[in-house]
């Protein structure tokens, strides 16, 4: 029996090219530190309508719940050529996307913002700011907040009014300050809470129940933030930052902030977790139907998930920190993929390379 069970979405577009990369490459950790992968292929998205109509089906929930974890390639096809995009909302590819972590119970999503030092050039700050490159990771509060709360549009004497209700239970914040904690361990033991606390009851609650958690992590800093003010320190002082938790909505426009900071779509990895070990692992960027089946996909945002996968799932920390030496250790050499050609902070001559050869190279340097 294998060690661990991993689901494998390839998706769309170019979800398959980059999901075998992934497998290629944890294929090679399992050979050099003993392990066995069994993964069990599952249908979500376009494919999964082309195959049995719908985006997602009672049979993928199942094959995924009965994994470790998930490794997803990306969803979806061009909106404006893709037959997918006829269908009703309900049925099109990221209906199922929606489906999968809902049954999932997917409620803290992480996404790292990662300035390698070798790729500088595509980060849009001063060289000063960001001297050495940067590691955070943004915590987001998945599945309450303003997005889930209560919601109506009414019209009084000709004057329309919209209300948007923001609540959290005591319960929803502990749970993912819990996984923000343990996740600030296996890093560098720092954690930002970003609320609003000087105007919103709900932040306030955020607040109390995080330093409440945060008594049982007596390793870990704890430090407050304002989301205005993280906005701006984003910008300012990126390499403060170590796990960054929020709630839903500052969480949403928090990460792509910090994922804009780092320049390079094609690096950025992601997960969504639920309150067991369990997780879905893909990259921050979409399916590229521009260029799938062109061998010009940039692989490594789903390596590095699936690094993510290994550390926070499958509990394999020095297997993560294996891949992720690999990526380093490529990127120095100079190889690179199309979207990251230009980047070469180093000086070095560049190698430009497919999809497949990023992926090979990236296993041999496990
Ligand atoms: P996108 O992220 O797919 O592409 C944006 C641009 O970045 C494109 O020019 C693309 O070629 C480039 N790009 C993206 N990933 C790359 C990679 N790994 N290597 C090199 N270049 C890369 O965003 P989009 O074009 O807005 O969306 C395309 C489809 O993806 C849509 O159907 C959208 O709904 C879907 N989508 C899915 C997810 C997901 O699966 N979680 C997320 C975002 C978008």
């Amino acid at each position: 029996m294998a060690d661990f069970r991993i689901g494998s979405i390839a998706g769309d577009g170019i979800g398959p090219e980059i999901v075998t990369q992934a497998r290629l490459v944890l294929d090679r950790v399992a050979e050099k530190y003993g392990h066995s992968f069994e993964y069990v292929d599952i249908l979500l998205g376009g494919a999964s309508i082309d195959a049995t109509g719908k985006p997602l089906t009672n049979e993928a929930i199942a094959a995924a719940k009965s994994c470790d974890a998930v490794l997803m390639g990306s969803i979806g096809g061009d909106a404006k050529t893709s037959p997918w995009y006829k269908l009703e909302p309900s049925l099109r590819p990221e209906a199922g996307l929606l489906g999968i972590r809902k049954a999932l119970n997917l409620f803290a999503n992480l996404r790292p913002a990662v300035l390698y030092p070798q790729l500088a050039g595509a980060c849009p700050l001063k060289e000063h700011l960001t001297e050495g490159g940067f590691d955070m990771l943004i915590m987001r509060e998945l599945t309450g907040g303003l997005y889930f709360g209560e919601r109506h549009t009414t019209e009084e004497n000709g004057v329309r009014k919209a209300v948007d209700t923001l609540t959290y239970d005591e319960n929803e914040i502990r749970r993912i300050a819990i996984k923000a904690f343990d996740i600030a361990r296996k890093r560098r033991n720092k954690v930002t809470s970003v609320d609003k606390a000087n105007v919103l009851d709900s932040s306030r609650l955020w607040r109390a129940v995080v330093e409440e958690v945060a008594k049982d992590y007596p390793d870990v800093e704890l430090e407050h933030m304002l989301v205005d003010n993280c906005a701006m320190q984003l910008v300012r002082q990126p390499k403060q930052f170590d796990v960054i938790l929020t709630e839903n909505m500052f969480g949403d426009i928090l990460s792509d902030e910090a994922s804009m900071v780092t320049g390079s779509i094609g690096m950025l990895a992601s997960a969504s977790l639920n309150d067991t070990r369990f997780g879905l692992y893909e990259p921050s960027h979409g399916s590229a139907p521009d260029i799938a089946g062109q061998d010009k996909a940039n692989p490594i945002a789903t390596i590095l998930s699936a690094s993510m996968m290994l550390r926070y799932s499958l509990d394999l920390d020095k297997e993560a920190d294996a891949i992720d030496k690999a990526v380093d250790c490529v990127l120095s050499s100079g190889v690179r993929t199309g979207d990251i050609m230009n980047e070469n902070a180093e000086g070095k001559e560049l190698k430009l390379v497919g999809c497949s050869e990023m992926g090979s190279i990236i296993a041999d340097a496990v």
